[in-house]
């Protein structure tokens, strides 16, 4: 026990040191940072917690919905059992993830995934992890797989298992991001396969950012029809809502 106080003493000591020495500056605005958070206060501060979302699809829930299931979840029940997302996909998260996937920012990942745990995510020991498949293309176009990137460094922090493997995008699909939901759902549709046999009863899929749910919810589809009992979603951020003309 001493030695371990000795060590976090020591470890406190020296970020003290590197911080009166070379200050770290806040990756989203420059300021000076916190010591280990590399973000400053008044970033940290602003950070946009997805909070009273439902817990099937991850959207905000009004006053007069249970707090389980949302009006759209209950009339048209998703595919996925659960969505869970650190925060909405605006401000400083859609900045940092968006710098780390195209501009090849991976000393972001750790900020990222500190913000990510700091959202307490209930994770079972042992679980499996899946990462949302990017086209092989794409991957060569960016030069790494930050879906696989972002699981490896979540299976530092918990004890996780992760498939890299088992589902594979064949079809290079054109960026959801451009597409409105009904488009998004067309796009999507078919775009998945299992490349291995699947006998897990209870899978976690992985995505850095949800926007429709179109491919969490194709993607689920497959995996329930391979026999899955229970697919949870998780994210580090979430769009609030995609209106059909996005
Ligand atoms: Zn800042
Ligand atoms: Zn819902």
């Amino acid at each position: 026990m001493t030695k371990i106080i000795d060590k976090k003493s020591a470890e406190i000591g020296l970020d003290a040191i590197q911080d009166f020495f070379f200050p770290q500056r806040c990756l989203a605005c420059s300021a000076r940072a916190e010591a280990a958070a590399q973000l400053c206060t008044t970033c940290l501060a602003l950070l946009p917690r997805c909070r009273n979302c439902c817990r099937r699809c991850g959207l905000p829930l009004c006053g007069i919905e249970s707090p389980h299931s949302c009006g759209q979840c209950l009339r048209n029940e998703p595919a996925f059992d659960s969505i869970f997302a650190a925060y909405w996909y605006e401000a400083v998260p859609r900045q940092l993830i968006t710098a780390l996937k195209y501009s090849a920012e991976l000393h972001y990942m750790p900020t990222l995934i500190r913000m990510f745990e700091a959202c307490s995510p209930n994770i079972q020991e042992d679980s499996i992890f899946i990462p949302v498949p990017t086209h092989a293309a794409r991957v060569r176009q960016r030069g790494f797989n930050a879906n696989h990137e972002y699981l490896r460094a979540l299976a530092r922090r918990f004890p996780i298992r992760c498939d890299y493997g088992l589902l594979q995008r064949h079809r290079n699909t054109q960026k959801q991001a451009t597409l409105n939901l009904r488009e998004r759902k067309s796009n999507v549709r078919n775009a998945f396969t299992l490349r291995h046999h699947c006998d897990y009863q209870q899978v976690n899929l992985f995505d850095d950012v949800v926007t429709s749910a179109a491919t969490v919810q194709e993607i689920s589809r497959c995996l329930k029809a391979a026999g899955v009992k229970q697919v949870k979603v998780w994210s580090l951020a979430r769009t609030k809502r995609v209106s059909n003309h996005s």
